[in-house]
């Protein structure tokens, strides 16, 4: 299986409810051999309306840090994607079954196609869904083992946005710093 074709069945996923509630599944973008695989939430509404992870107001937060570090990852190092396929209702993160059947039948996969050397997972569904853990804001900056890849946790750039938004600037340091350290790690 490459990563085109489970790309491509994922986009027809009917597994389960969150389907018939958003306009289309979200997939990846980027690379489809990718070095570094980054991975966020859920799509939002503008992510929904276009087809791809990261293009609203938190991806344009990401994708302004990520950025600074084009030589090392871009669209042909690099796999944007999410823990859920679908924009859950409200945005709201799902606490039923649907984020484990996603992961069984895309993520997981998708990490197991690509075989990243690093990962890089932003905020708490992320540690949560993909290397089991909890507590994004003890767990931020600590290189993890998941999978056998070298996985950095870090916070979500909604997060950052609303930190911004009150002036506090500390996230926003932890989360650019995060990111320059994957970059080096990549270099
Ligand atoms: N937030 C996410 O976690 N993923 C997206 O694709 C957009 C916003």
């Amino acid at each position: 299986m490459n990563m085109e074709s489970l790309l491509s069945e994922m986009k027809n996923c009917k597994a389960c409810r969150l389907r018939a509630q958003c306009k289309q599944v979200v997939t990846g973008v980027g690379s489809m051999t990718p070095k570094l695989i980054i991975v966020g939430e859920a799509p939002g509404a503008d992510e929904d309306h276009d087809g791809e992870p990261f293009v609203g107001r938190a991806g344009q937060i990401l994708r302004e840090v990520l950025r600074r570090h084009k030589d090392v990852i871009n669209k042909d190092t690099t796999l944007i994607t999410n823990v859920l396929g679908c924009r859950p209702p409200q945005n709201k993160f799902p606490k039923d079954e649907c984020p484990s059947t996603c992961m069984a039948l895309w993520l997981d996969r998708i990490i197991e196609v690509a075989q990243p050397k690093r990962m890089l997972l932003l905020g708490n569904s992320p540690l949560k869904y993909v290397a089991g853990l909890s507590g994004i804001t003890s767990m931020r900056g600590n290189w993890v083992t998941c999978r056998g890849i070298r996985t950095l946790p870090t916070y979500h750039p909604s997060y950052i946005m609303r930190c911004d938004n009150t002036g506090m600037m500390q996230p926003r340091e932890e989360f650019e710093g995060d990111i320059a350290e994957m970059a080096e790690e990549m270099g």
